[in-house]
């Protein structure tokens, strides 16, 4: 168990504050309320996609998943990569259910429900027990390090609990290593604190919340807390991982309720309607509109909002961060490398090329030739602004520093995605920075004008982050605005107009 308290006391802020509104106080005094509201649904990623199927099982048909991409899914993405031959799909985007199951009757992942249903084929991956360890000489046995720093990372969150309990506040996940007594001094220290954090939360501990990357790993992986368990799905489909959301879509929505290579760029809002504006300029307009444009797409102000949103939606919207992760794939003639499920390679530079994936295994891709490297946060945003051929160069050379004994061949393919300049989603998921209050994310997910409302990953207090965050976020925003189109009353997701310190700075 790795912590007690922070369940007990972390509040389900969204409906603590939501506040029950009679359909008549809406906004205009005269305005007669639609007869069949539509709704907007803007962005076709889990949280849209579950948010449409919320309504169809509530008997709302009014809805239109507006989406710039020419398919369903979000951030789940492949592509087929490889030479004649030896072609396979791989997932650039998200590709494991975190957490699936612990026990027959315990809580399950969502997502790996719909994986079972959906008939996914899954393999599952070994995090911590196939290891290989590596440094800029070649082989070199850290198991040991690495060991103790899963233990030490579990240390971090029991600690953050005992925070919680005794109210104090919010630090760097840093200061909590530092705190607990953990300070990585070599490259090896440090590649394995990064396996432990950073390969998660796509940032440094000296970026992210100590007490909401706990909380983020325990509502996920830990049984006591609620959580679905340890175990990682990855996978191996080669329809795509996005298979199990689509065929999702495909069992409720009619051809008439969503709108492919549509983008948005405008949206106008007032307190009795929306109007949506494409790039085409074709105008959709609705009495509501849920936007699950991932964060970074409303840090980058690729849409504009009209009126420009308030200021308590800015602020929160441009504290939490858009994190980027990156998934660098290779294939070879022949294999070369380990024969456990990962490597770590301890640089001197810490975060440089450091986690390695075999997919030429039994059980993955056996055969394929196929390995690939995950770098994150500035490290990502780094290798985005170089050309491929760079980027494929310092590859090589950290392989050949992990083999100094082999001749390491060109690939035969070089391929990761530039997901941080990436106009749809500006990042791969979002990380709770340590200055981020409870209230600010509660503002993240709250409703504008009583029209314009919120969800997706980045909503989910307990679940950022992940395709299980999205997919709560669709299902419990959509059930809120159920209430408002069926005009039953209204709960609308309240916002806090200024978020304070606890005590006001002593000048
Ligand atoms: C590289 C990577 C690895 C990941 N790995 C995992 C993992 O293994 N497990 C896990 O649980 N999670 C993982 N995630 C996170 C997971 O993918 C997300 O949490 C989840 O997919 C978010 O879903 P969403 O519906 O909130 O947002 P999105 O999937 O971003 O959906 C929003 C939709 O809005 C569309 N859109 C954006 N702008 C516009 C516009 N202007 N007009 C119209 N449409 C627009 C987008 O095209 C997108 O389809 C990963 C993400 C990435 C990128």
């Amino acid at each position: 168990m790795r912590w007690c308290l922070l369940a007990l006391l972390l509040v389900d802020f969204h409906y603590v504050h939501a506040r029950s509104v009679p359909r008549s106080a809406l906004s205009d005094e005269d305005a007669e309320p639609a007869a069949d509201p539509k709704i907007l649904i803007l962005g076709g990623g889990v949280a849209g996609v579950i948010a449409a199927r919320t309504f169809y099982e509530q008997g709302i048909t009014n809805f239109v998943i507006v989406e710039a991409r020419d398919e369903l899914g979000g951030r789940l993405q492949s592509q087929t990569i490889g030479a004649p031959g030896k072609e396979l799909l791989v997932e650039y985007g998200a590709n494991w259910v975190q957490g699936t199951q612990a026990s027959e009757g315990g809580p399950e992942n969502p997502i790996w429900s719909l994986v079972k249903k959906h008939g996914l084929n899954t393999t599952s991956s070994d995090w911590f027990g196939s290891m290989t360890t590596y440094d800029e000489n070649g082989p070199a046995d850290y198991l040991d390090t690495f060991d103790k720093s899963t233990d030490v990372y579990n240390e971090l969150t029991v600690v953050a609990g005992a925070r919680v309990e005794q109210q104090l506040v919010d630090l760097t996940a840093r200061s909590g290593y530092s705190l607990i007594g953990s300070k990585p001094m070599t490259p090896a220290d440090k590649a394995c604190e990064y396996y432990a954090f950073d390969w998660e939360y796509a940032q440094s501990p000296l970026e992210s919340s100590w007490i909401a990357s706990s909380w983020g790993n325990n509502f996920t992986y830990d049984p006591d807390q609620g959580g679905f368990g340890d175990t990682n799905a990855m996978s191996i489909d080669q329809r795509g991982f996005k298979h199990f959301i689509q065929a999702e879509a495909a069992d409720f929505l009619q051809p008439e309720q969503f709108i492919l290579n549509a983008t948005v760029t405008n949206i106008a809002y007032s307190s009795d309607r929306v109007e949506v504006t494409l790039k085409d300029g074709t105008v959709l307009t609705a009495d509501y509109a849920l936007c699950t444009f991932s964060l970074g797409v409303l840090q980058n102000d690729d849409v504009v909002f009209q009126p420009a949103l308030p200021d308590w939606k800015q602020e929160a919207i441009q504290s939490m961060v858009m994190a980027t992760y990156t998934k660098i794939f290779l294939q070879f003639p022949e294999d070369f490398w380990f024969d456990t499920q990962m490597g770590l390679y301890a640089d001197p530079v810490r975060g440089r090329y450091p986690v390695w994936q075999n997919m030429n295994l039994t059980g993955f891709f056996p055969g394929s030739g196929v390995i690939f490297v995950t770098v994150t946060g500035e490290f990502s945003q780094r290798i985005e602004a170089l050309p491929d051929k760079q980027v494929q160069k310092e590859v090589l050379e950290v392989l050949q520093a992990m083999f100094p004994n082999a001749t390491i061949p060109e690939p035969t393919t070089f391929f990761f995605h530039r997901w941080h300049s990436d106009p749809l989603f500006r990042g791969s998921y979002s990380n709770w920075p340590p200055s981020f209050f409870s209230e600010h994310h509660q503002n993240l997910r709250a409703t504008v004008d009583e029209r314009l409302w919120f969800a997706g990953e980045a909503t989910s207090q307990k679940y950022f982050g992940f395709l299980h965050g999205a997919y709560y976020e669709g299902l419990d925003v959509a059930n809120n605005l159920a209430q408002c189109v069926q005009g039953n009353g209204c709960a609308f997701i309240a916002n806090v107009t200024e978020v304070t310190n606890a005590y006001p700075y002593v000048i």
